[in-house]
């Protein structure tokens, strides 16, 4: 081995062992060389033992001492690369208090998290972190029609996952007693009054403008029908309303429900309760009494602060600031539970899990780390503009998180058979071309599959250059076949991937891409490939993520699968 090689390898091991406060090890070394000395990568056994002579001699020199070494032999390695500051945190909120901030995060739960409730936990527990306060997690479970166990789980794991930490957790329905207190002080009190027209006829009021008779019932009517719908009436027979203006231009405050009659059992407290709260209503007495000092909350309730602060005002409870954000949405990628239930009981998906899908199981699944969604929720900022966000904003932010940690291996389309002589016996590879994420081993053998793609137009003569192995020359076409001509780094030759027949492992790769174009349901969302891919694949853990060479970044999903992540 040549003298600058080794001098290559001493630079490596100083710059390691000054990072690491002056101690280095042959083995971060042996693949670092091996990622940015290739020719080296055929000589293993060989280097070893210089390398942990190198390694050796750099450990025994003081820390001081190598560092100023560094300053006199590569003083290249000295200049600091500026570190761009990616996070751009959230505005300061209106109103806050050291100490004294309680935000909530509300979800209802009737279906599995996704994107855009991360966009609201996130913004929530960020804003309880800033200010020294606490985040409260609300399990907004007043329509057990829709809501079940399982969803109540689901949500805690989703927050667990994206690393969201709450103070306190509490269900609205643990207010039952609370609630329904309020709401006879609302009817007590004139705000309220009880409405047994047919649902027709209070919508048909509210577009007209038009009271209707019940609002004119005096207390005594409305304290009897209040008392019968805990036991006579029926679904849907009477509504306890606010008495808000029928003439409102805000439709929202067109005398509103503030409790109902629900007969199905709800999920924790079976048939304990038949009248329920509306949103409106509860969540504004929630947020009063849970000390909530800043309730977020998307756009599309904006219409709806009116009549919070006209609620709490009638019963003269303190009143927390509402604000805004806007809704997370994707192109042709729907982010709600109303859009993507029906998607998963007709089967258009294989679950909430399906790749396609913008639940936090699916983006776990398809090798989106929690950090990426944080640092791109913050990276929206706090705008109102209901846009469609980048979906590849989302996906550069995760490719430099999972890069460094992401082993490269070989993966083979469609594959063409060719046989190489002159092989060497064994090659070892880097897993990364960078950093230090150990090295694996080929046993090479002549035979080896590459991409059609790659073999197309070659004619005999012409050169390749197997990534990480060396050139072949081409010596026939039909079959195809070459022979092994050396390490040589030239510029000019066509590099392709390959793996060697003999091992290759068949798998499937998802590829997940918009579930709608426009309004129509892409029945081409989720392409599957079958590849050939280095046998060391089966040795990767489940949900390792893996840069396929010339092909882009992939979760492994089962020994038989990996989905495809982004470029
Ligand atoms: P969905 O349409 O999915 O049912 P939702 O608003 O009814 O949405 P909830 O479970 O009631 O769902 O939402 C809990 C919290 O998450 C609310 O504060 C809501 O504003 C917020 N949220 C829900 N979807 C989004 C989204 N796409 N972007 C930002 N915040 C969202
Ligand atoms: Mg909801």
């Amino acid at each position: 081995m040549d003298d600058s090689v080794k001098e290559k390898i001493r630079k490596l091991a100083l710059q390691n062992a000054v990072e690491h406060e002056g101690k280095t090890q042959d083995k971060i070394i042996l693949s670092k060389a091996l990622g940015t000395i290739p020719e080296l990568r055929k000589i293993v056994k060989e280097i070893t033992p210089i390398i942990s002579d190198i390694v050796n001699s750099i450990n025994q020199i003081p820390f001081e001492q190598q560092k100023s070494e560094i300053a006199k032999e590569f003083p290249d390695l000295l200049v600091e690369k500026p570190k761009k500051e990616e996070r751009e945190g959230l505005p300061p909120l209106d109103g806050a208090e050291q100490g004294k901030v309680i935000t909530r995060f509300p979800p209802e739960p009737n279906g599995y998290p996704h994107i855009g409730h991360a966009k609201a936990a996130i913004i929530d527990e960020e804003y309880a972190r800033m200010y020294g306060g606490k985040l409260i997690l609300r399990f907004d479970d007043t329509n057990p029609e829709a809501e079940r166990l399982e969803y109540w789980a689901a949500i805690k794991v989703g927050l667990d996952w994206l690393g969201v930490k709450y103070d306190m957790v509490k269900n609205t329905s643990d207010d039952m007693e609370l609630l329904y207190k309020k709401c006879l002080e609302l009817i007590n009190g004139g705000f309220a009054y009880l409405c047994t027209c047919k649902q027709e006829t209070v919508s048909a009021n509210r577009r007209e403008m038009k009271a209707c008779k019940c609002s004119l019932g005096d207390l005594e009517q409305n304290l009897e029908r209040w008392e019968k719908m805990f036991s006579k009436y029926k679904q849907g027979e009477v509504i306890v309303r606010f008495r808000g203006d029928m003439k409102s231009e805000n439709t929202v405050m067109r005398d509103p429900v503030m409790c109902r009659i629900i007969e199905a059992k709800h999920p924790i407290h079976a048939d304990k309760y038949r009248v329920w709260p509306s949103y409106d209503f509860s969540v504004a007495i929630e947020d009063s009494i849970d000390g909530v000092t800043h309730a977020f909350r998307t756009k599309e309730y904006e219409l709806r602060n009116e009549l919070y602060y006209a609620i709490l005002d009638a019963l003269k409870m303190r009143k927390p600031k509402v604000i805004e954000f806007s809704r997370l949405g994707f192109e042709g990628m729907p982010v709600s539970k109303r859009i993507l239930r029906p998607l998963i009981e007709e089967c258009k998906v294989s679950g909430y899990d399906d790749p396609r899908l913008p639940t936090l199981e699916a983006l776990k699944r398809r090798g989106i780390t929690p950090e990426a969604i944080r640092k791109f929720v913050l990276s929206l900022g706090f705008t109102k503009a209901d846009t469609l966000a980048p979906f590849d904003t989302l996906e550069s932010l995760n490719r430099k998180i999972v890069d460094a940690d992401s082993i490269r291996l070989h993966m083979v389309k469609n594959p063409a058979k060719m046989k190489i002589s002159g092989m060497p016996n064994v090659i070892t590879l880097p897993n990364h071309p960078t950093k230090d994420i150990g090295t694996r081993e080929i046993i090479l053998d002549e035979n080896l599959y590459i991409e059609s793609e790659d073999i197309k137009n070659l004619k005999t003569g012409d050169e390749l250059r197997l990534m990480g192995l060396g050139n072949v020359q081409i010596t026939k076409t039909e079959p195809l076949e070459g022979k092994y001509a050396g390490e040589e780094l030239k510029q000019q030759i066509p590099k392709v991937q390959w793996v060697v027949q003999k091992d290759a492992q068949k798998i499937k790769i998802l590829i997940p891409s918009q579930l709608f174009i426009g309004e129509q349901f892409n029945e081409k969302s989720l392409e599957e490939i079958d590849v050939f891919v280095e046998s060391y694949y089966s040795q990767l853990k489940e949900g390792k993520e893996i840069q396929f060479v010339r092909f882009g970044y992939c979760r492994k999903d089962s020994v038989l699968q990996a989905i495809y992540t982004h470029k």
